[in-house]
């Protein structure tokens, strides 16, 4: 069984709300294609494109890019992606953005982790990052078998520069200032779904049972 029709969605929460686990998690059992703004910036900063280089001191800081540069960036992303379904992490991140987004292709389904600031506060001080894949690990809750290094390919892991404390905090007030009101856009176009918790485990079977209604699942060709 494969996707019927071309899905599209966008994942939201605040920073260390669990999206990029989620989302890897979603994209594996229903064949979306993941597209996380986040991994695309780190993917130029470590690459030293002109763009990275010119982004890379607000991204430290825990500022947005400019809507225009980060909506551009998204925009010719996707659309070299053609008719394939997707899953946008990280983007949009403001109404302008939102804006930008739907007036070039329709969003099916927003799905919004409601996962509390106290818990994201302590889960980001201890996540550690392969950066090339953008995959995550919580020393705590999702250690790597090998404390420090990536499980995929042994890469050394990195704790991200933004994830420093004072810089969470700018993070947290972004994310309610500039992306609390792209959900209210959303609601009001009646495609935004809400999945409170404070672990991804305990959420995901709830995100799965939802989609599964929405979309077929891949067939699991290697299993
Ligand atoms: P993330 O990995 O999604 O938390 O993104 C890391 C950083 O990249 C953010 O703190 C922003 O500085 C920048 N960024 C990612 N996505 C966007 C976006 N849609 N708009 C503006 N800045 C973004």
């Amino acid at each position: 069984m494969v996707l019927q029709r071309v899905f599209r969605a966008v994942i939201m929460g605040p920073p260390g709300s669990g999206k990029g686990t989620m989302s890897a998690r979603i994209s594996k059992t229903f064949g979306l294609k993941h597209i996380s703004s986040g991994d695309i910036l780190r993917a130029n900063i470590k690459d030293q494109t002109e763009l990275g280089l010119l982004m890379k001191s607000s991204i430290d800081r825990g500022q947005l890019v400019p809507d225009d540069v980060m909506s551009r960036l998204m925009l010719s992303d996707l659309r070299a992606l053609d008719h394939s379904s997707w899953l946008i992490d990280g983007f949009p991140r403001t109404v302008s953005q939102a804006e930008a987004l739907d007036d070039a292709f329709t969003v099916d389904t927003v799905i919004n982790l409601n996962v509390p600031f106290q818990t994201i506060k302590q889960r980001l001080s201890s996540r550690w990052t392969h950066l090339s894949s953008g995959r995550v690990y919580n020393v705590d809750f999702n250690p790597p078998k090998v404390p420090g290094l990536d499980d995929v390919t042994g890469e050394t892991l990195v704790q991200r520069e933004d994830d420093t404390p004072e810089t969470v905090t700018r993070r947290l007030k972004a994310y309610q200032n500039q992306t609390e009101p792209v959900l209210e856009f959303y609601r009001s176009k009646g495609v935004l779904e809400i999945f409170s918790g404070t672990e991804t485990n305990k959420i995901w079977p709830h995100v799965e049972a939802f989609l599964r209604r929405k979309v077929s699942p891949v067939e699991q060709t290697a299993a």
